[in-house]
């Protein structure tokens, strides 16, 4: 199913935004849009990517300090669209960066334990972005904040200036 793929990221951000708003939170966080203006169509299972795009942001914020700022990227390529998500938080170590995405992985485990949460967030995330043939990676320096990322390729058909390419 083909859908929109900015609508959905701003869904989720404006769901973000209304629970600050509401008060209901342990922390608080200002969430910083930089996405493109186009419209971007991807062929993809919005309740998955939607449960990515969550524990990306539930992670940006629980391992930021209180008011944390959280800046939400979304860039197309020629093939591909990119969405990241860039908190100024508690870094990650060197060492630990390979690691993330498995399965119960988490940073220093007495800190982790008491932030919540089972370690299951990003090897779950890694899941789904491969099984829509996208890639996700991270980027971060210790006590300085993280950015993980993830790259989406279009499928399928193209739009160009003429309209729908065939697509047989
Ligand atoms: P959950 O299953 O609830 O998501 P979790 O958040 O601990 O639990 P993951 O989302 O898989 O699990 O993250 C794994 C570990 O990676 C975390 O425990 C934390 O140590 C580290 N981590 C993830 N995101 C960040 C971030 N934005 N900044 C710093 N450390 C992070
Ligand atoms: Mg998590």
């Amino acid at each position: 199913e083909y859908i929109d793929f900015k609508r959905i990221v701003h869904h989720i951000l404006d769901r973000f935004d209304f629970t600050l708003a509401s008060g209901d939170v342990p922390k608080k966080y200002t969430i910083k849009r930089e996405l493109t203006t186009r419209d971007i169509y991807v062929e993809i299972d919005q309740d998955r990517m939607t449960q990515v795009i969550d524990n990306l942001m539930n992670n940006a914020i629980k391992y930021s300090p209180d008011g944390g700022l959280v800046t939400v990227r979304l860039i197309d390529t020629q093939n591909s669209v990119i969405l990241s998500v860039t908190d100024q938080g508690l870094g990650i170590p060197q060492k630990d960066l390979p690691h993330l995405f498995e399965r119960f992985y988490r940073v220093d485990k007495a800190r982790s334990r008491e932030q919540g949460g089972t370690g299951l967030g990003l090897a779950i995330s890694k899941e789904v972005i491969e099984m829509h043939g996208g890639r996700i990676w991270v980027d971060s320096i210790e006590g300085k904040g993280s950015t993980f990322s993830f790259e989406l390729p279009f499928t399928v058909f193209d739009l160009d200036d003429e309209g729908w390419d065939d697509f047989e």
